[in-house]
């Protein structure tokens, strides 16, 4: 199944064969193995009547989720449908209004062409996973998954994406368009149809004065799953906060935003003051579970410290900065002294 692909380079750095593993293809491939089926389309079309017909298929994006319910679960669909032959799904666009990211880009390179309007995001995309994870996984698988404690939801609900969601119809594809937000409706359980999969994301161009910031607080630096991570997104513009939205992981069944914190944010100056209230306001947004990860008392304390971490960021002069690496690297452990 290995396809070559002109258009479909390489992550920088990486072997030419990681590209042809990833590369659109001219010809379909199907073949069956064993009572499992594998299909390798090369149209949306073609994945739309796929899945229709067999709605309980799994679609292959890059593997690095699906591929360890096979390895660890030792689980195995009745059918495969692989999306990286499919060009359409390889669109990477700067558009004027959004950049649009299909479902067979790589993570690394919707990352680097997010870079264009938000440089300040690249420390947060390097404590993803690491450089082979982001050479082969999707940014769309990692929203198809769904996992409450998904690197990518927090960042992209923060700056208002919305999903392109598509399945086959009498006349044609049926799509529908949704804040990334409302795709999440409870821990696993997503507003998606049965054979309905999503095509793309649409995340908003920078918009003037509008200020970004993440973080994600885990054990370790490096390949590491969050304990708890917060993107904030707000314009700052004549004196007043406005368009504010945070969203969390790990602090709920799914990713989310937290209207009470943004509440206190949205349309005052900003001040230390403000931002410790919010933090404070993080209580009514969410009641977070204990696990081995870190304790609902630390992932509350720890979101607020991560908000007042913003407004240190942004306005202050003190030690305390996301341009600190040591800051990373506080751990669930040190449950003591979130920051
Ligand atoms: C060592 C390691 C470290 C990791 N570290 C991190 C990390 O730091 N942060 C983090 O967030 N994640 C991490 N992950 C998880 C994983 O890498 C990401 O979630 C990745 O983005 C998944 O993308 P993929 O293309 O590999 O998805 P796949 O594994 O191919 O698919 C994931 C799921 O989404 C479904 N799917 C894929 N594409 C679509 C689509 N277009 N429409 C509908 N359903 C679809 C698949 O059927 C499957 O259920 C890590 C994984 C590994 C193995």
């Amino acid at each position: 199944a290995l396809h070559g692909g002109a258009d479909a380079g390489p992550a920088a750095g990486l072997p030419a064969w990681v590209g042809a593993l990833a590369a659109p293809a001219a010809e379909p491939l199907a073949f069956a193995a064993g009572g499992v089926e594998w299909l390798a389309p090369c149209t949306p079309e073609a994945v739309d009547a796929a899945l229709a017909e067999t709605p309980d298929a799994w679609l292959l994006a890059g593997g690095t989720d699906v591929g360890l319910w096979v390895t660890k679960q030792l689980r195995e669909p009745r059918r495969w449908i692989r999306l990286g032959a499919v060009a359409a799904l390889h669109v990477r666009e700067a558009g004027a209004a959004d950049f649009e990211i299909g479902a067979a880009v790589s993570l690394a390179d919707a990352f680097e062409l997010m870079r264009t309007d938000y440089p300040e995001l690249d420390r947060y995309w390097a404590r993803f996973a690491s450089p082979a994870i982001r050479a082969s996984g999707t940014l769309v698988g990692n929203l198809a998954n769904g996992s409450p404690i998904g690197d990518s939801a927090p960042v992209l609900i923060a700056l208002g994406a919305r999903v392109v969601l598509r399945r086959a119809g009498d006349a044609g594809p049926v799509r529908r368009e949704l804040p990334l937000e409302a795709l999440y409706r409870d821990y696993r359980v997503q507003d998606r149809a049965p054979g309905e999969w999503l095509e793309r994301v649409r995340i908003p161009r920078r918009a003037p004065g509008r200020r970004v910031l993440a973080a994600k607080l885990s054990k370790r630096v490096e390949q590491d799953i969050s304990a708890v991570s917060l993107a904030i997104s707000c314009e700052d513009t004549h004196g007043a906060l406005r368009g504010v939205r945070i969203a969390l992981g790990g602090m709920a069944g799914v990713v989310r935003r937290a209207p009470a914190a943004e509440a206190v944010l949205e349309g005052v100056a900003p001040s230390l003051e403000r931002f410790v209230r919010a933090g404070a306001a993080l209580a009514t947004d969410f009641a977070p579970l204990d696990d081995m990860r870190a304790s609902r008392e630390y992932r509350l304390a720890a979101g607020a410290g991560l908000l007042e971490r913003a407004w240190h960021a942004w306005y202050g002069s003190g030690p305390v900065g996301v341009e600190d690496p040591a800051l990373d690297a506080v751990g669930a452990a040190d449950a003591g002294s979130p920051r």
